[in-house]
């Protein structure tokens, strides 16, 4: 269906310069449906639903959120959704529209009202049922402390209290592993059967780094939610960062994105708050005591002492405090767009407040 209608838009859209959307879609699907019998012999609402899965995808896509949608492929996720009329059954059976019912392991209650449930196959083979249940819940009370955080590649992570997370580098781990198999399934005759096995094999490989980064990120991000009511991190050019070819595996091993949005909706959850700062404040070299700005500090300086206070830090967690420090203080409205002279100017990071110089570059 999606492959279809997407195929079907772009077409119609080289002849006549006439975009298709979903009105026109689900359309020309009722006609689809008397040309192809076996159409019927599936839910109509998870056809449409597919519909709207490629017209959500023309939006982002227009709204520059993201690309050109993708011809969905046979070997990578596939799935498809039941937006009404299923039910689980008490000794664990997935009634779905038009399927015998289907055995399921359950890993967890389904609290709330269940909404709709996503059927997915993994390219390792396994199925998975999804389902969205809705649920009022109370805010938890809001006790917790506030914490600077810090993200990197030494360190995942590092607040303003001093915790470290490390960085388990799951994908580099596996990455010998991966190669060895790579290599053995492009030796492999295509369409054959040793191809498939070997793909699954890779397929397996990558989804297991997946879930292991996505258990430990949920554990971190729970972890500091549920203890902090307030959470002030460094906004992230990912993408400009992903640039740049020798950091990018890296960058996309930590999957810091992925991070900061758990952090946000289980914070809307637990009743944390999180805040960004934008990413040229100069968090590093400034002494969160005294605000002395420390110039020649190099990434190779993991701890310094500040001549003015004597403060002795480890970097990131004077990173990770003068995080918070900024987020907590409101720039007027006046100011616009908040460089980092100004901002320097506005926190009293210099030390001879009357001259500005000293704090010019410090970013
Ligand atoms: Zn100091």
């Amino acid at each position: 269906m999606y492959n279809h209608f997407l195929r079907l838009t772009t077409d119609v859209y080289a002849e006549s310069k006439k975009s298709l959307r979903y009105k026109e879609w689900a359309k020309l699907l009722t006609g689809l449906k008397s040309e192809f019998e076996w159409l019927k012999e599936v839910n109509s609402q998870a056809l449409q639903q597919t519909l709207k899965d490629l017209e959500s995808a023309f939006v982002r896509f227009f709204k520059k959120l993201g690309g050109f949608p993708n011809f969905k492929n046979k070997s990578n996720r596939q799935s498809f959704t039941v937006p009404q009329h299923f039910s689980i059954d008490t000794n664990g059976f997935l009634r779905l529209p038009k399927m015998t019912p289907i055995k399921m392991v359950i890993h967890r209650e389904i609290l709330g009202t269940p909404k709709n449930v996503t059927i997915s196959k993994t390219p390792s083979g396994k199925y998975y049922a999804s389902i969205v249940a809705e649920q009022d819940l109370p805010h938890a009370p809001l006790n917790g402390d506030k914490i600077g955080l810090d993200l990197g590649l030494k360190e995942f992570a590092i607040t303003s209290k001093g915790d470290k997370f490390e960085n388990p580098r799951y994908f580099q781990k596996s990455l010998r592993r991966l190669k060895i198999r790579q290599r053995r399934l492009t030796r492999k005759a295509s369409c054959s059967n040793n191809r498939n096995k070997a793909r699954l094999v890779v397929a397996k490989i990558h989804e297991k780094v997946a879930n292991q980064r996505q258990d430990y990120q949920h554990k971190i991000s729970l972890k500091l939610v549920s203890e902090n009511q307030r959470i002030s991190a460094e906004s992230l050019n990912i993408k400009g960062m992903v640039n740049n070819r020798k950091l990018a595996k890296q960058i996309s091993d930590v999957s810091w994105g992925n991070f900061l949005t758990m952090l946000e909706y289980k914070g809307d959850i637990y009743g944390c708050e999180v805040h960004y700062v934008d990413r040229f404040f100069p968090s590093s070299n400034r002494c969160s005591n005294c605000g002395y700005i420390k110039q020649d500090l190099t990434l190779a300086i993991r701890e310094w002492e500040c001549p003015e206070c004597k403060s002795f830090w480890d970097r990131d967690i004077n990173a990770a405090l003068n995080l918070m420090l900024f987020s907590e203080s409101k720039i007027p409205l006046e100011e616009g767009k908040s460089t980092p002279d100004l901002l320097v100017a506005r926190l009293g990071m210099n030390r001879d407040t009357g001259s500005g110089q000293e704090a010019t570059g410090a970013a």
